[in-house]
């Protein structure tokens, strides 16, 4: 720069430095420090001199032309570097890099300075083009990303319009759930309330209060499922009358429907769980002629108005007396027919009169109150009703089969 000593005006004519005694307000981007004389004619035309140190302001007039080609390089970095992003993590990455506090754009607005001031306005558009043009492409790389990702996303979960719809499947009644119902119906009618009771009983309840003592054989007969020697899973749901006999709240007229357990094995007649529904009425005065005429209605209105009763004496250790009720044949009205294997009649529940001993041991004074009861098989009337033949078919819950009813 020692030339630029014995000049006034940039030797090169890029800069628009001047010295002498001027000192600008120019904001410095190069400061040459220079000390050496400088002479100067001032406005009368006096000549001075004067030993002095200059700091001298230069801005380089080709600034603007550098900045351009800055910018068009850091634009094409950019466009280059957002074609190659292959996720949308990478762009932002891009945008960070180019666009950021800490960009390569925002490092070419710092170095504004070193342009000239009347430039800065050019350059700054300059800055701002090339902004809005590497935005511009960043937003569409972006929404092509995103459409791709959409249309991969909805490849992935292909839906078949023109599938047939799912239907929603109904539920349904279960043939004994629609014979126990209609049972409650029937006896509801008559006046009865329908009671339930534990699945798991003491042996208290199922069999000794139902005069069945340690040594009966019928203990042996059921050959029960024992949880310990106490308590067991209930073989019939006469226990449920026994509890409510206790509560000493008389008349009674109950059902009794419920699961009971039996170690039978499965065949087309056994199943080691099935349902009772067993009937209990206490009062004073009733007799036997009270239980055949209770039976003979609710098998006419179970099986059919013209349905007839047939008692047949029996045993049960808890009535006495005891019977088989047998109705019927619904199917040939008694004639005989292969449903009812040509006897006309089909055997249909158990029943008899309370003795007196079950009701001694509730604290019922047997010279006051009488009683009878009866117990019919659930799965035996759904069988029937809905001549299936085989008892299985109700436990297997074969969709198919259950839908008939
Ligand atoms: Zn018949």
């Amino acid at each position: 720069m020692s030339d630029a000593l014995s000049i006034s005006e940039c030797p090169y004519g890029i800069c628009i430095w001047k010295f002498g005694w001027y000192r600008g307000l120019f904001v410095p981007c190069r400061v040459i420090s220079v000390r050496d004389f400088l002479m100067h004619t001032d406005e009368q035309g006096r000549t001075l001199s004067c030993l002095m140190t200059h700091e001298f302001i230069i801005y380089r007039k080709d600034m603007v032309v550098t900045m351009k080609e800055k910018l068009e390089k850091i634009k094409a970095e950019a466009i280059r570097q957002i074609n190659m992003s292959d996720a949308l993590d990478k762009l932002n990455d891009v945008r960070v890099n180019f666009l950021g506090k800490k960009g390569e754009l925002t490092a070419v607005l710092k170095s504004m300075k070193e342009v000239a001031p009347e430039d800065r306005p050019k350059v700054g558009q300059l800055v701002n083009e090339a902004r809005e043009e590497i935005e511009r492409v960043l937003e569409e790389a972006k929404a092509g990303m995103e459409k791709k990702l959409r249309e991969a996303k909805m490849k992935a979960e292909v839906i078949d319009v023109t599938l047939p719809a799912q239907k929603n499947s109904v539920g349904h009644r279960h043939p004994n759930t629609i014979a126990l119902e209609e049972v409650e119906r029937i006896f509801i009618g008559m006046g009865y309330e329908v009671v339930e009771g534990p699945e798991i009983e003491k042996d208290y309840y199922n069999f000794e209060a139902l005069n069945i003592p340690a040594d009966h054989p019928a203990k042996d007969e059921q050959d029960t499922f024992y949880i310990n020697g106490d308590i067991l899973l209930r073989t019939q749901t006469s226990g449920v009358q026994v509890h409510e006999m206790e509560k000493g709240r008389l008349p009674i007229r109950m059902i009794a429907p419920g699961r009971v357990f039996r170690a039978d094995e499965v065949d087309a007649t056994h199943s080691p769980s099935f349902h009772q529904i067993e009937g209990l009425v206490i009062d004073k005065n009733i007799t036997f002629a009270d239980l055949k005429g209770t039976l003979a209605e609710f098998a006419k209105e179970l099986f059919g108005e013209g349905t007839k009763v047939k008692f047949r004496p029996h045993h049960f250790p808890f009535t006495e007396p005891s019977a088989e009720m047998d109705v019927s044949c619904f199917k040939c009205g008694g004639s005989g027919c292969r449903f009812c294997k040509g006897e006309g009649w089909i055997e249909i529940l158990g029943c008899g009169m309370v003795h007196p001993k079950v009701l001694k041991m509730c604290h019922i004074d047997p010279e006051e109150y009488t009683g009878f009861a009866f117990g019919v098989g659930l799965e035996r009337i759904a069988l029937l009703k809905y001549e299936i033949d085989d008892m299985r078919l109700l436990y297997e819950n074969d969709i198919r089969f259950l839908k008939q009813f």
